[in-house]
Protein backbone atom coordinates (compact mmCIF):
# COMPACT_ATOMS: atom_id res chain seq x y z
CA UNK A 1 0.00 0.00 0.00
CA UNK A 2 0.82 3.74 -0.61
CA UNK A 3 2.41 5.22 2.33
CA UNK A 4 -0.35 8.27 2.47
CA UNK A 5 -2.85 6.02 1.80
CA UNK A 6 -1.71 4.12 4.94
CA UNK A 7 -1.86 7.65 6.21
CA UNK A 8 -5.56 7.80 5.45
CA UNK A 9 -6.49 4.67 6.62
CA UNK A 10 -5.05 4.19 10.26
CA UNK A 11 -6.43 8.19 10.43
CA UNK A 12 -9.74 6.60 9.65
CA UNK A 13 -9.58 3.50 11.52
CA UNK A 14 -8.99 5.80 14.48
CA UNK A 15 -11.42 8.06 13.22
CA UNK A 16 -14.15 5.77 13.34
CA UNK A 17 -14.01 4.18 16.94
CA UNK A 18 -15.62 6.19 19.32
CA UNK A 19 -13.55 4.22 22.00
CA UNK A 20 -10.74 6.64 20.62
CA UNK A 21 -12.16 9.77 19.27
CA UNK A 22 -14.80 11.82 19.90
CA UNK A 23 -16.07 14.71 18.45
CA UNK A 24 -13.64 16.71 16.43
CA UNK A 25 -10.66 15.27 18.60
CA UNK A 26 -7.48 13.81 17.97
CA UNK A 27 -4.90 14.00 14.80
CA UNK A 28 -2.43 12.30 12.40
CA UNK A 29 0.45 12.68 10.40
CA UNK A 30 2.85 11.04 7.99
CA UNK A 31 6.65 12.85 7.14
CA UNK A 32 9.35 11.87 5.23
CA UNK A 33 12.53 14.14 5.43
CA UNK A 34 11.23 16.81 4.00
CA UNK A 35 7.42 17.08 4.56
CA UNK A 36 4.99 16.79 6.76
CA UNK A 37 1.56 15.90 5.86
CA UNK A 38 -0.77 16.85 9.10
CA UNK A 39 -4.69 16.47 9.67
CA UNK A 40 -5.84 20.31 8.63
CA UNK A 41 -7.67 21.57 12.15
CA UNK A 42 -11.52 21.29 12.22
CA UNK A 43 -11.18 18.28 9.70
CA UNK A 44 -13.02 15.33 10.94
CA UNK A 45 -10.54 11.76 11.19
CA UNK A 46 -13.31 9.30 10.77
CA UNK A 47 -14.34 10.40 6.66
CA UNK A 48 -10.49 12.23 5.86
CA UNK A 49 -8.82 12.23 2.51
CA UNK A 50 -5.63 13.14 1.53
CA UNK A 51 -6.89 16.55 0.80
CA UNK A 52 -8.01 17.01 4.34
CA UNK A 53 -3.95 17.01 5.16
CA UNK A 54 -2.50 20.15 5.44
CA UNK A 55 1.98 19.67 3.92
CA UNK A 56 4.04 21.37 6.00
CA UNK A 57 7.66 22.47 5.05
CA UNK A 58 9.96 19.77 7.75
CA UNK A 59 12.84 22.81 7.52
CA UNK A 60 10.30 25.79 8.46
CA UNK A 61 8.98 23.72 11.05
CA UNK A 62 12.45 22.65 12.25
CA UNK A 63 13.60 26.72 12.22
CA UNK A 64 10.47 27.65 14.53
CA UNK A 65 11.89 24.90 17.41
CA UNK A 66 14.84 26.63 18.22
CA UNK A 67 13.68 30.80 17.28
CA UNK A 68 13.05 32.30 20.58
CA UNK A 69 9.41 33.93 20.73
CA UNK A 70 8.04 36.79 22.70
CA UNK A 71 7.73 36.57 26.74
CA UNK A 72 3.66 37.57 26.36
CA UNK A 73 2.24 34.89 25.47
CA UNK A 74 -0.83 36.42 23.47
CA UNK A 75 1.83 38.19 21.12
CA UNK A 76 4.00 34.21 21.52
CA UNK A 77 0.83 33.09 20.00
CA UNK A 78 0.65 35.33 16.70
CA UNK A 79 4.39 34.85 16.29
CA UNK A 80 3.92 31.14 16.13
CA UNK A 81 0.83 31.17 14.45
CA UNK A 82 2.36 33.23 11.67
CA UNK A 83 5.45 30.87 11.01
CA UNK A 84 3.09 28.17 10.99
CA UNK A 85 0.95 29.21 8.27
CA UNK A 86 4.08 30.34 6.54
CA UNK A 87 5.41 26.61 7.26
CA UNK A 88 2.63 25.90 5.09
CA UNK A 89 3.73 23.72 1.38
CA UNK A 90 0.12 23.65 0.43
CA UNK A 91 -3.19 24.02 0.30
CA UNK A 92 -3.26 27.32 1.66
CA UNK A 93 -7.16 27.41 2.75
CA UNK A 94 -6.66 25.04 5.64
CA UNK A 95 -5.07 25.71 9.07
CA UNK A 96 -2.80 22.82 10.02
CA UNK A 97 -3.57 21.04 13.43
CA UNK A 98 -2.70 22.80 16.21
CA UNK A 99 -0.55 19.73 17.61
CA UNK A 100 1.58 20.01 14.43
CA UNK A 101 4.73 20.84 15.85
CA UNK A 102 4.74 17.93 18.36
CA UNK A 103 4.27 16.08 15.21
CA UNK A 104 7.44 17.48 13.68
CA UNK A 105 9.16 16.70 16.82
CA UNK A 106 8.78 12.79 16.98
CA UNK A 107 11.30 11.34 14.67
CA UNK A 108 8.97 8.55 13.37
CA UNK A 109 6.74 8.34 10.11
CA UNK A 110 3.23 7.72 11.50
CA UNK A 111 1.87 9.61 14.41
CA UNK A 112 -1.40 8.89 15.65
CA UNK A 113 -2.63 11.17 18.14
CA UNK A 114 -5.56 10.38 20.18
CA UNK A 115 -7.69 10.89 23.39
CA UNK A 116 -8.93 7.41 24.23
CA UNK A 117 -11.68 6.71 27.01
CA UNK A 118 -9.32 3.77 28.59
CA UNK A 119 -6.43 5.62 28.28
CA UNK A 120 -7.89 8.91 29.86
CA UNK A 121 -9.27 6.86 32.48
CA UNK A 122 -5.55 6.84 33.83
CA UNK A 123 -4.58 10.18 32.52
CA UNK A 124 -7.23 12.00 34.08
CA UNK A 125 -6.22 10.45 37.56
CA UNK A 126 -4.59 10.84 40.60
CA UNK A 127 -2.51 7.75 39.67
CA UNK A 128 -1.74 8.54 36.31
CA UNK A 129 2.25 9.46 37.14
CA UNK A 130 3.13 6.69 39.47
CA UNK A 131 0.93 3.56 37.12
CA UNK A 132 2.66 4.91 33.76
CA UNK A 133 5.62 4.34 35.47
CA UNK A 134 5.34 1.19 36.96
CA UNK A 135 3.22 0.07 33.61
CA UNK A 136 5.57 1.30 31.02
CA UNK A 137 8.56 1.71 32.57
CA UNK A 138 11.13 3.60 30.14
CA UNK A 139 9.47 2.77 26.84
CA UNK A 140 7.30 5.36 27.67
CA UNK A 141 7.70 9.28 28.43
CA UNK A 142 5.18 10.99 30.88
CA UNK A 143 4.70 14.60 30.46
CA UNK A 144 2.45 16.27 33.22
CA UNK A 145 -0.01 18.66 31.75
CA UNK A 146 0.74 21.95 30.22
CA UNK A 147 -1.05 24.45 28.24
CA UNK A 148 -1.23 23.65 25.10
CA UNK A 149 0.71 25.55 22.14
CA UNK A 150 4.03 26.22 22.25
CA UNK A 151 4.39 25.80 25.86
CA UNK A 152 3.36 22.26 25.74
CA UNK A 153 5.60 22.05 22.31
CA UNK A 154 9.13 23.98 24.34
CA UNK A 155 8.50 21.00 27.09
CA UNK A 156 7.80 18.47 25.14
CA UNK A 157 10.91 19.14 23.20
CA UNK A 158 12.93 19.30 26.15
CA UNK A 159 11.92 15.89 27.82
CA UNK A 160 12.44 14.40 24.27
CA UNK A 161 16.17 15.80 24.35
CA UNK A 162 16.54 13.93 27.60
CA UNK A 163 15.46 10.85 26.24
CA UNK A 164 17.13 10.68 23.20
CA UNK A 165 20.46 11.46 25.01
CA UNK A 166 19.10 8.49 27.86
CA UNK A 167 18.24 6.00 25.33
CA UNK A 168 19.72 6.87 22.04
CA UNK A 169 16.11 7.07 20.41
CA UNK A 170 12.71 8.83 20.94
CA UNK A 171 10.15 7.28 22.54
CA UNK A 172 7.07 5.39 20.61
CA UNK A 173 4.33 6.01 23.32
CA UNK A 174 4.39 9.44 24.92
CA UNK A 175 1.41 9.75 27.38
CA UNK A 176 0.10 14.16 27.94
CA UNK A 177 -1.54 13.96 31.58
CA UNK A 178 -5.38 15.32 31.30
CA UNK A 179 -4.85 15.38 27.47
CA UNK A 180 -4.41 12.09 25.53
CA UNK A 181 -1.71 9.78 23.61
CA UNK A 182 1.01 9.48 21.02
CA UNK A 183 2.21 6.90 19.37
CA UNK A 184 4.82 6.80 16.76
CA UNK A 185 6.24 4.15 14.36
CA UNK A 186 7.65 3.99 11.33
CA UNK A 187 5.02 1.82 9.81
CA UNK A 188 0.98 2.17 10.25
CA UNK A 189 0.66 -1.60 11.68
CA UNK A 190 2.76 -1.01 14.55
CA UNK A 191 1.36 2.18 15.31
CA UNK A 192 -1.88 -0.14 15.68
CA UNK A 193 -0.17 -2.92 17.44
CA UNK A 194 1.42 -0.42 19.86
CA UNK A 195 -1.47 1.12 20.82
CA UNK A 196 -3.12 -2.83 21.18
CA UNK A 197 -0.14 -3.16 23.82
CA UNK A 198 -0.90 -0.05 25.70
CA UNK A 199 -4.78 -0.83 25.95
CA UNK A 200 -3.63 -4.19 27.36
CA UNK A 201 -1.00 -3.14 29.53
CA UNK A 202 -3.59 -0.19 31.09
CA UNK A 203 -6.05 -2.90 31.94
CA UNK A 204 -3.87 -5.18 33.62
CA UNK A 205 -5.27 -5.93 36.91
CA UNK A 206 -7.86 -3.61 36.88
CA UNK A 207 -11.44 -3.72 36.06
CA UNK A 208 -12.60 -1.31 33.22
CA UNK A 209 -15.85 -1.87 32.69
CA UNK A 210 -18.85 0.95 33.30
CA UNK A 211 -22.51 -0.03 34.40
CA UNK A 212 -24.46 -1.58 31.95
CA UNK A 213 -27.15 0.09 29.76
CA UNK A 214 -27.65 2.89 26.84
CA UNK A 215 -28.41 6.40 26.70
CA UNK A 216 -32.19 7.39 26.97
CA UNK A 217 -34.62 10.55 26.73
CA UNK A 218 -36.44 11.79 29.75
CA UNK A 219 -39.20 14.31 30.20
CA UNK A 220 -39.41 16.09 33.80
CA UNK A 221 -40.37 19.56 35.12
CA UNK A 222 -36.94 20.77 34.97
CA UNK A 223 -36.42 20.12 31.41
CA UNK A 224 -40.00 22.15 31.34
CA UNK A 225 -38.21 24.81 32.70
CA UNK A 226 -34.76 25.18 30.92
CA UNK A 227 -36.91 24.67 27.78
CA UNK A 228 -39.19 27.63 28.33
CA UNK A 229 -36.30 29.50 29.93
CA UNK A 230 -34.32 29.13 26.53
CA UNK A 231 -37.48 29.17 24.28
CA UNK A 232 -37.07 32.45 23.80
CA UNK A 233 -33.50 32.38 22.29
CA UNK A 234 -34.03 29.33 20.09
CA UNK A 235 -31.65 26.95 21.85
CA UNK A 236 -32.63 23.18 22.39
CA UNK A 237 -32.78 21.48 25.66
CA UNK A 238 -32.74 17.91 25.67
CA UNK A 239 -33.02 15.45 28.91
CA UNK A 240 -31.15 12.22 28.87
CA UNK A 241 -30.28 9.06 31.88
CA UNK A 242 -28.82 5.87 31.67
CA UNK A 243 -27.31 3.78 34.51
CA UNK A 244 -23.72 5.65 34.02
CA UNK A 245 -25.44 8.98 34.63
CA UNK A 246 -27.48 7.72 37.64
CA UNK A 247 -24.20 7.30 39.40
CA UNK A 248 -23.37 10.93 38.64
CA UNK A 249 -26.45 12.53 39.19
CA UNK A 250 -27.38 10.75 42.31
CA UNK A 251 -26.22 13.81 44.74
CA UNK A 252 -24.02 16.29 45.23
CA UNK A 253 -20.67 14.41 46.01
CA UNK A 254 -21.26 12.14 43.38
CA UNK A 255 -21.52 15.56 41.00
CA UNK A 256 -18.40 16.90 42.89
CA UNK A 257 -16.80 13.83 40.54
CA UNK A 258 -17.61 15.61 37.30
CA UNK A 259 -17.86 19.07 38.20
CA UNK A 260 -14.90 20.56 36.66
CA UNK A 261 -13.04 20.00 32.94
CA UNK A 262 -10.27 16.82 32.49
CA UNK A 263 -9.20 17.87 29.45
CA UNK A 264 -9.38 21.06 26.57
CA UNK A 265 -11.42 19.32 24.65
CA UNK A 266 -13.93 18.78 27.00
CA UNK A 267 -13.58 23.19 27.69
CA UNK A 268 -13.96 23.32 23.81
CA UNK A 269 -17.37 21.22 23.70
CA UNK A 270 -19.00 21.64 26.70
CA UNK A 271 -17.72 24.69 28.58
CA UNK A 272 -16.05 24.64 31.90
CA UNK A 273 -18.77 25.47 34.58
CA UNK A 274 -21.69 22.68 34.85
CA UNK A 275 -24.98 23.53 36.81
CA UNK A 276 -26.45 21.04 39.49
CA UNK A 277 -29.96 21.13 40.32
CA UNK A 278 -31.26 19.91 43.29
CA UNK A 279 -33.49 17.37 43.99
CA UNK A 280 -37.31 19.19 44.36
CA UNK A 281 -36.33 23.06 43.24
CA UNK A 282 -39.46 24.41 42.24
CA UNK A 283 -39.96 26.05 38.86
CA UNK A 284 -38.76 29.54 39.99
CA UNK A 285 -35.78 28.26 42.12
CA UNK A 286 -34.34 26.73 38.68
CA UNK A 287 -35.10 29.73 36.40
CA UNK A 288 -33.08 31.69 39.59
CA UNK A 289 -30.33 29.07 39.17
CA UNK A 290 -30.04 29.40 35.21
CA UNK A 291 -30.06 32.94 35.37
CA UNK A 292 -27.53 33.69 38.09
CA UNK A 293 -25.28 30.93 36.06
CA UNK A 294 -25.19 33.17 33.57
CA UNK A 295 -24.33 36.11 35.19
CA UNK A 296 -21.49 34.06 36.91
CA UNK A 297 -20.38 32.92 33.76
CA UNK A 298 -21.90 35.28 30.78
CA UNK A 299 -22.49 32.13 29.05
CA UNK A 300 -25.46 29.40 29.60
CA UNK A 301 -24.90 25.70 30.61
CA UNK A 302 -24.86 23.72 28.22
CA UNK A 303 -24.51 21.18 30.81
CA UNK A 304 -27.21 20.43 33.74
CA UNK A 305 -27.23 17.79 36.27
CA UNK A 306 -30.97 17.01 37.57
CA UNK A 307 -30.22 15.14 40.97
CA UNK A 308 -31.65 11.58 41.06
CA UNK A 309 -32.87 12.18 37.15
CA UNK A 310 -30.19 12.68 34.62
CA UNK A 311 -28.45 15.27 32.56
CA UNK A 312 -29.92 18.01 30.76
CA UNK A 313 -28.17 19.40 27.41
CA UNK A 314 -28.50 22.44 26.33
CA UNK A 315 -27.19 23.87 23.10
CA UNK A 316 -27.62 25.67 19.36
CA UNK A 317 -29.09 22.60 17.47
CA UNK A 318 -29.86 19.30 17.64
CA UNK A 319 -26.62 17.84 16.20
CA UNK A 320 -24.75 20.16 18.57
CA UNK A 321 -26.72 18.70 21.33
CA UNK A 322 -25.49 15.42 20.24
CA UNK A 323 -21.85 16.74 20.32
CA UNK A 324 -21.80 18.01 24.11
CA UNK A 325 -23.76 14.68 25.09
CA UNK A 326 -21.31 12.63 23.12
CA UNK A 327 -18.38 14.53 24.92
CA UNK A 328 -19.74 14.93 28.49
CA UNK A 329 -20.72 11.29 28.26
CA UNK A 330 -17.28 10.34 27.48
CA UNK A 331 -16.10 12.54 30.51
CA UNK A 332 -18.93 10.74 33.05
CA UNK A 333 -17.20 7.18 31.77
CA UNK A 334 -13.41 9.33 32.29
CA UNK A 335 -14.32 9.57 35.81
CA UNK A 336 -16.11 6.50 36.52
CA UNK A 337 -12.65 4.57 35.31
CA UNK A 338 -10.66 7.09 37.02
CA UNK A 339 -11.53 5.73 40.39
CA UNK A 340 -9.53 2.44 39.54
CA UNK A 341 -6.21 4.67 39.26
CA UNK A 342 -6.69 6.47 42.28
CA UNK A 343 -9.81 9.12 41.55
CA UNK A 344 -10.17 11.91 39.01
CA UNK A 345 -7.67 14.41 38.92
CA UNK A 346 -9.34 17.66 37.46
CA UNK A 347 -7.31 20.71 35.44
CA UNK A 348 -6.60 23.66 37.64
CA UNK A 349 -8.57 26.88 37.76
CA UNK A 350 -5.81 28.43 35.67
CA UNK A 351 -5.39 25.76 32.97
CA UNK A 352 -9.11 25.92 32.41
CA UNK A 353 -8.93 29.66 31.93
CA UNK A 354 -5.65 29.22 29.32
CA UNK A 355 -8.33 27.58 27.13
CA UNK A 356 -10.97 29.96 27.63
CA UNK A 357 -9.02 32.53 26.09
CA UNK A 358 -7.30 30.49 23.46
CA UNK A 359 -7.99 31.65 19.71
CA UNK A 360 -6.71 28.63 18.57
CA UNK A 361 -9.47 26.37 20.34
CA UNK A 362 -12.18 28.76 19.45
CA UNK A 363 -11.27 28.42 15.49
CA UNK A 364 -11.63 24.79 16.08
CA UNK A 365 -14.93 24.79 17.38
CA UNK A 366 -16.29 27.49 15.22
CA UNK A 367 -14.96 24.79 12.13
CA UNK A 368 -16.81 22.19 13.80
CA UNK A 369 -19.77 23.72 14.24
CA UNK A 370 -19.67 24.73 10.91
CA UNK A 371 -19.45 21.54 8.86
ZN1 LIG B 1 -4.98 16.41 21.61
Amino acid sequence: MDRLESLVNISQYYGNNPAYIIAGGGNTSYKNSEKLYIKASGISLATIALDGFVIMSRDELGAMEEKVYSEDSVSREEEVKKDMMNAIISPENLRPSVETSLHNLIGYTYIVHTHPTNINALMCANDAKAEVEERFGSEALYVEYTDPGYILFKKLRDQMKIYRNQFGTDPKIIFLQNHGIFVGANSAQEVKAIYDSVESRIRERKNLSLPEGGIEGYESEALEVVSGFYASRNLVSKAYRSPLIDHFSAGLSQYQKISRPFTPDIIVYCKSNYLFLEKGMGADAIAKKLAEFEEVHSYYPKVIVEEMAGLIIVEENEKSVNTVLEVFYDMLKISYLSEQYGGPHFMTDEQITFIDNWEVENYRRSVAKAG
